[in-house]
């Protein structure tokens, strides 16, 4: 289905808990959130019959996020709900890694066909400070054990902190060349808890570029611009949302784990999608999508959602 710029939306992101294992300090308060009465959150037929309906409105792909979706009881079985809706194509999850020595294989068996695997550091006591409460060496575990479960095409993000972790750009670039992995760096976003953050904090993607001259172009992947080290087995991301609008290019709606469609991130528009089935939640599905913003404003003033993104799912 196209909205009303004539943006094709074929992208659910879809988050099944607001908890997570971590407190990233951009990301969540250091307490944590409260947790919600059961009943609040999605159940796992609703995620499934929200992503059957997105289904039938046009999508073709879905991303389960969070808060950290692994942490989320019964998550392989909404896997296998979303896998066994015939045209979908591709089924991907977003997480901080820390279950995925356990969790990686059965994943896969449930038929999740890519995995995004958050990482800012690689230096552990840094590592330790971001997250608050994880550690480099899990995390790396969980890398290692996504590769030994079969899933290809890793694609590790990164989140651009000037002063906590731009001195070890060249450091993530270097993984490119002896991994087949992506390495996408995303320019922080000033939400939440890091809404307030000093400017410096919020460093452009080009210093990717300025950081490491020997990157080339290579084919764009969704907003992500991609460049590569000739002859290198991984790529390159950037994700720029603050320097380099990518809004026209934008093909998602996100659905947050209380139920809400959000045409985009930063907006506060949501629509209710619970206690909706059938014709009618298709049809609030449009609605959402027929309302999608055109563009964010984050480059005039801080996020206009109230949420943190562990919230929203990011
Ligand atoms: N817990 C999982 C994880 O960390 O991958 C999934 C949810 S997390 C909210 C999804 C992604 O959003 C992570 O890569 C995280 O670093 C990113 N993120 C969170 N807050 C952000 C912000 N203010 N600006 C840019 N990216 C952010
Ligand atoms: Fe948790 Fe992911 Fe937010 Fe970190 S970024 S606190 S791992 S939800």
């Amino acid at each position: 289905m196209t909205d009303v710029c004539g943006r094709t939306i074929d992208y659910l992101r879809l988050s099944v808990t607001d908890l997570c294992s971590y407190r990233c300090r951009y990301c969540m308060p250091e307490d944590g959130v409260v947790k919600r009465p059961h009943g609040e959150i999605l159940s796992v037929e609703e995620c499934v019959e929200i992503g059957r309906a997105a289904v039938d409105c046009g999508v073709r792909k879905i991303r389960l996020t969070g808060g950290e979706p692994l942490v989320r009881r019964g998550i392989l079985d909404i896997c296998r709900g979303l896998r066994s809706i015939p045209e979908l194509e591709e089924l991907c999850l977003t997480t901080n890694g820390q279950l995925l020595p356990r969790m990686a294989a059965p994943l896969r068996e449930a038929g999740v066909d890519r995995l995004n695997i958050s990482l800012d550091t690689l230096r552990p006591d840094r590592f330790a400070y971001i997250t608050r409460r994880g550690s480099l060496a899990e995390a790396l575990e969980g890398i290692a054990a996504a590769e030994a479960a079969g899933f290809t095409g890793l694609k590790l993000d990164t989140v651009l902190i000037g002063g906590f972790n731009d001195d070890e750009i060249g450091d993530f670039i270097d993984l490119t060349r002896h991994h087949p992995w992506s390495v996408r760096f995303i320019e922080l976003m000033p939400m939440g808890e890091c809404a307030g953050w000093d400017k410096g904090c919020f460093l452009p993607n080009r210093a990717v570029l300025d950081a490491c001259p020997e990157l080339v172009p290579a084919e764009p992947e969704g907003v992500a611009r991609r460049f590569r080290i000739p002859g290198a087995p991984g790529s390159v991301g950037l994700i720029s949302p603050m320097s380099h609008e990518f809004c026209a290019q934008c093909r998602r709606i996100r659905v947050t784990a209380d139920g809400r469609l959000k045409g985009c991130l930063h907006s506060r528009e949501e629509l209710p999608l619970r206690g909706l089935h059938g014709e009618a939640l298709r049809s609030a599905i449009r609605q959402g999508i027929a309302r999608k913003p055109i563009r964010h404003h984050l480059t005039e003033r801080p996020s206009d959602t109230p949420r943190n993104m562990n919230q929203i799912g990011g």
